[in-house]
């Protein structure tokens, strides 16, 4: 079975819809406009339930089959945009300045729009499928918001599965691996603490840009001396901040930075390596270091489940072809918030490509609207994959 042919008839209602997106980019929880597109949308195509508030500015749809059942899967998109000028010179493009859809997070909203549609009016399927549209995925947690809200339970969601464009595969082709797919991530800040003085007489003071600059080059050696070769890490210090005046030594020096790896443990060694190197550095060299980890919400590694990998594959090829379809895709070093709900439940998440577009968060980014048939079926022969009357 190729793309759906309802999926191909809606894809210009439902590039309107992703249009009308774009045009309303909004931050992290602040999807209310969003969120309200999307509940009432919902509400039109009949879903047995529309609930709204969860984790925040969550919105939930739960559609029940015609086949009985008591199984429940969950369908997940994210709803937020990013503070990026947007400057894709499109009809379409953010009304709102300093503010769009970078990640195309419009298309993913839309797409999953357009397959509860399709899901409202066949319910070929047996038990229900729950659409769960997050806020916040931008480094707001908002996949863990929903989840402490109590997504899984009161939904009783067996398995859950996300979706994300990928700039630079084609359209029409999936990505996807079973284990780590993409990253953690963690943010750091080191407050260094010295001996401010005049510029002229340094041996009157203790230093913080020597002790700064000295531990940015140590921080160096956790990627490339204290992780396995074998296995990946990134270590990136992002930000310098230290004085004000050109004859004068600071008091203090400021570093922030972000931290990527595919394993836990790795993750824990990392964290562990910057506390002792940055006080180790201080120390030697007459200062102190106060390190505060996890700055904003850490997201943990995205691990796709063995199982559910296998049938977003096998769904995947059926959709795309096979050729089409890569069942082992190397790992990307950015983070998802979905991988709060799949330390929740088992499930997967998948890549599909964008075309030959700008990356994402990039001002000239735009999602690929051809690609919509391919998410929608996606999704619709996905719930129906899952939710076969007989193996209920
Ligand atoms: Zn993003
Ligand atoms: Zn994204």
């Amino acid at each position: 079975m190729p793309l759906l042919n309802r999926a191909v008839d809606m894809q210009p209602e439902i590039a309107q819809w992703r249009r009308e997106l774009h045009m309303h980019p909004e931050l992290l929880y602040e999807t209310h406009w969003t969120s309200a597109f999307v509940a009432e949308k919902l509400r039109s195509f009949g879903c047995d339930e529309v609930v709204t508030g969860v984790g925040r500015t969550g919105v939930v749809g739960v559609i029940r089959g015609r086949q009985g059942g008591t199984r429940c899967i969950g369908l997940r998109a994210d709803m937020d945009a990013l503070p990026i000028m947007e400057e894709s010179g499109k009809a379409w493009r953010s009304q709102t300045p300093g503010r769009m859809h970078a990640c195309g997070h419009d298309g993913h909203t839309a797409m999953l729009l357009g397959a509860a549609r399709h899901l409202c009016e066949t319910r070929n399927f047996a038990g229900a499928v729950a659409v769960i549209f997050q806020p916040a995925e931008e480094g707001g947690a908002g996949g863990l918001a929903m989840v402490q809200d109590g997504l899984m339970e009161r939904f009783g969601i067996e398995s859950v599965y996300g979706l994300h464009n990928e700039p630079g595969a084609p359209v029409g082709s999936f990505a996807i691996r079973t284990g780590p797919l993409l990253a953690s991530v963690d943010t750091f800040a080191i407050e260094i603490r010295g001996v401010g003085g005049h510029a002229a007489l340094p041996h009157f003071t203790v230093d913080p840009i020597f002790i700064g600059a000295q531990m940015v080059s140590a921080l160096q050696g956790i990627a490339s001396r204290n992780a396995d070769p074998l296995d990946s890490l990134v270590v990136t210090v992002t930000q310098f901040h230290a004085g004000d005046a050109i004859n004068v030594i600071p008091q203090s020096a400021r570093l922030v930075g972000t931290v990527r790896a595919l394993k836990k443990e790795t993750r824990d060694m990392a964290e562990r390596r910057i506390r002792e190197t940055a006080q180790g550095v201080a120390a030697a060299l007459g200062g102190s270091a106060e390190i505060d980890y996890a700055l904003s919400r850490a997201y943990p590694v995205t691990v796709n489940h063995p199982k559910e990998t296998a049938l977003a594959v096998a769904v995947a090829k059926t959709v795309a072809g096979g050729k089409n379809v890569d069942p082992d895709c190397p790992p990307i070093m950015g983070g998802e918030d979905f991988a709060f709900m799949l330390e929740a439940r088992p499930g997967a998440f998948i890549f599909m490509g964008n075309g030959d577009t700008p990356y994402c968060h990039h001002p000239a980014y735009d999602f690929s609207d051809e690609a919509i048939p391919y998410g929608v079926s996606y999704w619709v022969s996905l719930a129906e994959t899952l939710l076969k009357p007989e193996d209920q």
